[in-house]
């Protein structure tokens, strides 16, 4: 039976994070996942150049823990992600997350995957799905997630973290194959079977996450919870059950109908959190939430797209280089984004990838009826 533990953490204290996780790797009888000499790979959250503080990204003192455990066994940790934000430069992503502090800290290494090359694993609809070829050039992966909401999923966990194993740009061309959330959903639950065991165990940075319109321009939330788990899917079923989600987020009820959620027990270390205290979902989910014969029905009456709030945006241009259908035109340094919505798919990429939080929702008229 897989084990799903839980402690109380308020803040980032890397002593108390580091005994609070070797009490969890304990208490989980994962002590003897970790061997000598292997090579481990961190895959922390590193969605973009973001500092520590704006919640977007795992902190680097719950990285630097688990890297600590990890050299306390005698093995060597190696930090690595695909970031959204590699458009701009993996090193700066590295740099403004703080994973360079930790990797000059304790010398250990860092890596682009981006750098990387692909292994191809064909997908039941006959698609090619790449992954990183570190997953076959380490001796395993232990995978450290940050508890945020995700416009286009709902919630982004521990399974949802795997998507940054797979390398650059192809990232954004999943989105063009796969555009709705249930098709995403289905992508994720692959990539989840394909390296799940890869896995050593998932740590979620839930100490202070976000909620609101994630996974990048939502509000920091204090959660104040730090997690452990031998299975991702049940971390983040129990995760979704503490948010009080009125329905399970599509990577979840793909998880749920392919069996890919088993049985666990919950333990709790000290103080046990009920629910998360004022959880807001994305503004945008109150549609993919209502009755579906409704939006059917309705069309095009209620749907929700990207727009520029002029006054924020820096012209930096990383939202046209995200956008997988180039539905997105402007002058780098000179104008804001300008949207084709004949060719947008709401995969919300620009949304997520904007650095000021400038692109916001536009509902249609209709839409705004609907919370
Ligand atoms: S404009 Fe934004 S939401 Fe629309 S397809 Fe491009 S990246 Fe996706
Ligand atoms: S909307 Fe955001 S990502 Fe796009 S150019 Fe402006 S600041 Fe950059």
């Amino acid at each position: 039976m897989a084990t799903v533990i839980f402690k109380r953490e308020t803040d980032y204290d890397v002593g108390k994070i580091y005994d609070s996780l070797v009490e969890m790797i304990e208490i989980g009888g994962l002590s003897d996942k970790i061997k000598y000499g292997e090579r481990i790979l961190l895959k922390p959250n590193l969605l973009a150049a973001r500092t520590p503080d704006s919640a977007v990204t795992t902190h680097p003192a719950v990285v630097e823990a688990v890297a600590k455990i990890v050299l306390d066994y005698s093995a060597i940790p190696i930090i690595g992600d695909s970031p959204g934000g590699a458009i701009r430069g993996t090193q700066r992503v590295l740099k403004n997350t703080g994973m360079l502090k930790i990797s000059e800290k304790l010398g250990i290494e860092t890596i682009s995957l981006e750098a990387k090359s692909a292994i191809q694993i064909k997908l039941p609809d006959g698609k090619i799905l790449h992954i990183s070829k570190i997953i076959n050039e380490v001796d395993g992966i232990i995978n450290i997630a940050k508890l945020k909401t995700h416009s286009l999923v709902l919630m982004t966990l521990t399974v949802k973290n795997l998507y940054g194993l797979i390398p650059g740009f192809r990232k954004a061309e999943y989105h063009k194959i796969y555009p709705t959330p249930p098709k995403f959903a289905r992508l994720v639950a692959e990539l989840y079977s394909a390296v799940k065991d890869n896995l050593k165990f998932s740590v979620l940075d839930g100490i202070v996450g976000m909620d609101g319109n994630g996974p990048s321009s939502g509000q920091a939330h204090k959660f104040g919870l730090l997690a452990l788990s031998d299975n991702p899917p049940a971390l983040d079923f129990e995760i979704e059950n503490i948010a009080g989600l009125k329905s399970h987020s599509p990577i979840m009820k793909e998880l749920i109908k392919r069996n890919l959620v088993p049985q666990y027990e919950v333990k709790w270390l000290g103080e046990k959190i009920e629910n998360f205290k004022n959880f807001k979902i994305p503004s945008n989910w109150y549609l993919y939430l209502a009755p579906a014969f409704l939006t059917k029905f309705l069309g095009k009456l209620v749907q929700v797209a990207p727009d520029v709030v002029d006054s924020k945006c820096i012209h930096c241009g990383d939202c046209m280089h995200s956008c997988p259908v180039d539905a997105i035109t402007m002058i780098i340094e000179k104008t804001s984004p300008k949207f084709d919505y004949s060719k947008c798919i709401r995969c919300l990429c620009c949304h997520e990838i904007c650095p000021t939080k400038a692109i916001i929702f536009k509902k249609s008229i209709l839409a705004k009826f609907i919370k």
